[in-house]
């Protein structure tokens, strides 16, 4: 590869001033929210579907790797260049181009920041469901390339529910409208393969989100635990009831003391767990739903069962949980997150395993999670500066992985599979799964120059027929009980 020519080229396509390449300006780039970093040749910073689509021509001409990326809070590496090559940033994509109340919609591009499309429009009454709890800084690209969650996609899906349509630049460089504005588009849904492919089938240059009215009253309960089976067995007991809170999320006592220690939002430091609930509906009938919740969380063993008075009030209990993550700088200089997924009734076992194995590696872990949905995050407290410890983390985290596995559970969530968890798909799939997923990819990215290295494990022996016997829900009917 010829730098210089590639980076006059890449200037004359752009201007100078999009267009970054001395180490010292691309060290930004190297990273994301995880562990792996590699450092790319270029940054550029397109402002146009266009320019996305001359950039990516021009890669192709040199067969230099691209990928696309949005803020770079990604948990698993995906915004990575793990073959160096030309980081695409959305970053001066940002812009709302529409809003349509009536239909229910708004057309953004794929770096506006999440939380800027709910702030456009909640005057009106509208919000944006996807909630993930970096969504003052993620954006709406990395959403999708993620089909990302948040406390608030329990009751109502996450990003591939509220995709209607994208538009994308696709690996040899075609422009491309998926979906329809209306429900069901006939043909392949090629909008749903997009969302959570990580950048590896294409560039989103544009997203028709859906927006939902904001419901007439939300209700916000904490209900305070001794045991952290009792609240484990209240999640599994409010959702078996068939109620389905908007958004019911945990914390172990770790996690309270963290997030108290850095905000100071109310939550009792001896609790051993918390679970957070909201409920939204129409005033009349929400408060005798708040008083069920509660007798529910009660006859699990809830000591206590506190209901947010007023919004402010409300909105620092919510202040305490998103910002949970960033709180365990008070506790450790670095947290490793997992993302698993579990039957939500396996959640007492999968507690006390993760438990074993902290003991095991000599590891702290706060457990910070959307327990609605079985989605845990387990944030394990290491030191990044130890080489060693870095080695161990990852160890332990694919160890906690194997867990939910066992559990019938899945090891990702929301978070992606990134550089980080690709060796791990070969736990979750067998052969012939992970070659018809590969074939996919092949079929949009036939060159493997988009977002290389990502999502598929490595090792050739993981692409055996049958090496992987996926088990089916039915025979995972082992008894976990404790
Ligand atoms: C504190 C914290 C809390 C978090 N909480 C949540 C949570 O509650 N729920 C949740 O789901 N996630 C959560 N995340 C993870 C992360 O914020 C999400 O995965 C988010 O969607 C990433 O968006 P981003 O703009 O930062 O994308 P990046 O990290 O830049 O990229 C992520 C992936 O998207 C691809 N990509 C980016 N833009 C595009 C595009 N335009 N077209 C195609 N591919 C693209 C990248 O190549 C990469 O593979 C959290 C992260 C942090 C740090």
């Amino acid at each position: 590869m010829d730098k210089t020519t590639i980076l006059r080229q890449l200037e004359t396509l752009l201007g100078q001033d999009k267009v970054l390449h001395r180490p010292q300006d691309v060290a930004l780039y190297e990273y994301d929210g995880a562990l792996d970093k590699a450092q790319p040749d270029f940054v550029v910073f397109p402002e146009t579907t266009a320019e996305v689509a001359a950039v990516v021509r021009l890669a192709n001409e040199h067969s230099l790797p691209f990928m696309p990326r949005g803020a770079g809070t990604g948990l698993s590496g995906g915004a990575v260049p793990v073959q160096g090559g030309i980081v695409v940033s959305f970053a001066r994509m940002r812009r709302i181009l529409d809003i349509d109340l009536p239909n229910l919609r708004a057309t953004v591009q794929p770096g506006v920041v999440n939380i800027d499309v709910t702030t456009a429009v909640a005057g009106q009454g509208f919000y944006y469901v996807p909630d993930p709890s970096s969504q003052r800084a993620c954006t709406i690209g990395g959403n999708v390339a993620e089909n990302s969650g948040g406390p608030h996609c329990l009751a109502y899906g996450v990003t591939s529910n509220h995709t209607h349509m994208l538009e994308a630049v696709l690996p040899d460089s075609e422009v491309v409208r998926l979906g329809l504005p209306t429900a069901d588009a006939p043909g392949y849904d090629l909008t749903g393969l997009m969302v959570g492919s990580e950048g590896t089938l294409g560039l989103v240059t544009e997203v028709l989100v859906r927006l939902v009215h904001q419901p007439e009253a939300v209700k916000t309960l904490l209900a305070v635990f001794d045991a952290v089976d009792n609240a484990s067995n209240a999640v599994s007991a409010i959702i078996a009831d068939g109620t389905i809170p908007a958004a019911l999320e945990m914390m172990d006592n770790t996690a309270i003391r963290a997030v108290e220690a850095a905000k100071k939002c109310g939550y009792p430091t001896d609790a051993a767990a918390v679970l957070l609930i909201d409920l939204e509906g129409f005033t009349d009938g929400l408060q005798g739903l708040a008083d069920h919740v509660a007798e529910l969380c009660r006859a699990q063993g809830a000591r206590e069962v506190r209901e947010a008075k007023t919004t402010a009030e409300r909105d620092k209990l919510w202040a305490g949980r998103k910002g949970a993550f960033g709180a365990m700088g008070r506790l450790s200089p670095s947290y490793y997150v997992q993302d698993g997924v579990i039957p939500r009734t396996k959640l007492p076992w999968v507690l006390h395993r993760v438990n074993e194995i902290s003991r095991q590696y000599g590891f702290r872990i706060a457990n910070v999670f959307h327990a609605g949905d079985g989605n845990l995050h387990p944030l394990i407290l290491f030191d990044e500066r130890d080489p060693a410890q870095v080695r161990a983390v990852v160890k332990c985290g694919t160890d906690i992985l194997r867990v939910c596995i066992e559990a019938g559970g899945s090891i990702s969530g929301e978070h992606g599979i990134g550089v980080e968890k690709r060796e791990d798909m070969c736990d979750q799939f067998d052969g012939a799964d992970l070659r018809a997923m590969v074939q996919v990819r092949a079929a949009f990215n036939p060159a493997g120059l988009c977002n290389p290295g990502k999502m598929f494990p490595t090792s050739k022996a993981c692409y055996e027929v049958g090496k992987k016997h996926r088990r089916l829900p039915q025979v995972v009917a082992e008894d976990h009980t404790l």
